[in-house]
């Protein structure tokens, strides 16, 4: 079997198309355009990239957005200054504070400040209770992006077996209640799981969010499951690649996402479709 591609690439500008013809009805309704403010503290390289990717975004679909930067110095008490302006802004809908943050910053308290409404990383408690609940409403991007993929794929999920490997906050987490939300039975492992290989062979679903070069293997792969890579990592050759080898694992699988142009683009089109819905909400 050779897995089909899951190409995030083409399904991400499908749905940045989407977002776009919904903003231009909001316009011709005569609604303000839906605002992004992104916060970005400091100077990582990596998050400067992926800010300029999300206002890139977000002009290409026709909204207002926003870039506040902060210096790596900045105190908590000046960054929740900067959220607590942001929330009282009647024409910013999603605020984003790009993680990760200095050692002197706490991001849960960073996070919970965000007003739920403009909350569109869906990071906040209430946003993952409400996903907990089966109540969805700002649901967090990656997994929510994940979700989108495996619906493109016009395979049913219900009754599905889906393993989930990484248990973080704003992946492995919410993905296993995404997963669950769709009537999947959920595994989710982490570092400490024991005989992570046999239930990585009984996926239906194998979604794995680890941050460690192609970690899984082929022979993990259950005949016709999907794949979902997560994973984000650089090899020694500086290539960028996923936490599942992925040659190895197409001859396995029925689909697979590939890194990069799987989940990573899924991401920020699921940013998009989360700030209109704020906006939306908002009136
Ligand atoms: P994280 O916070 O570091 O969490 C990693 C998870 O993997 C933890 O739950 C950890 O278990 C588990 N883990 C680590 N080693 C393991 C092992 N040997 N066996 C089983 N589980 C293991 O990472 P994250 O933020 O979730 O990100 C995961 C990856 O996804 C990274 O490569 C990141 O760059 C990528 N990512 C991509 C996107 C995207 O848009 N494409 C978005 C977010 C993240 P414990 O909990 O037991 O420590």
């Amino acid at each position: 079997m050779s897995a089909k591609i899951l190409d995030g690439k083409a399904i991400a500008a499908e749905v940045r198309a989407e977002v776009a013809t919904k903003v231009a009805e909001r316009r011709r309704a005569g609604k303000p355009r839906p605002g992004l403010a992104v916060v970005l503290v400091g100077d990582n390289p990596a998050s400067q990239v992926y800010v300029r990717n999300k206002h890139k975004a977000c002009a290409e679909v026709g909204f207002h957005s926003e870039l506040h930067e902060l210096p790596a110095s900045v105190s908590q008490d000046e960054l929740l200054e900067v959220v607590d302006a942001l929330n009282a802004d009647p024409a910013i809908n999603g605020i984003l504070v790009q993680l990760p943050l200095p050692a002197q910053i706490n991001p849960e308290a960073v996070i919970e400040r965000i007003l739920p409404t403009k909350d569109v990383d869906g990071f906040h408690p209430y946003n993952v209770g409400r996903l907990s609940l089966r109540m969805p409403v700002l649901r967090p991007c990656t997994p929510k992006g994940v979700m989108t993929l495996l619906e493109r794929t016009g395979q049913a999920l219900e009754g599905l077996d889906a393993v989930v490997i990484g248990q973080s906050n704003i992946v492995g987490r919410p993905m296993a209640l995404e997963l669950l939300a769709a009537r999947c039975t959920i595994t989710v492992c982490h570092s400490r799981t024991k005989d992570l290989a046999e239930k990585a062979r009984a996926a239906d679903i194998l979604v794995v969010a680890i941050g460690r070069e192609r970690f899984v293997p082929g022979d993990w792969i259950k005949p016709g499951a999907m794949v979902i890579d997560v994973g984000m990592n650089r090899d020694a050759a500086g290539k960028l690649c996923g936490d599942v080898d992925v040659d190895a694992a197409r001859e396995h699988a029925s689909w697979i996402t590939p890194v990069p142009g799987g989940v990573g683009p899924m991401t920020i089109a699921s940013l998009l479709e989360n700030t209109l819905q704020a906006a939306d909400l908002a009136g």
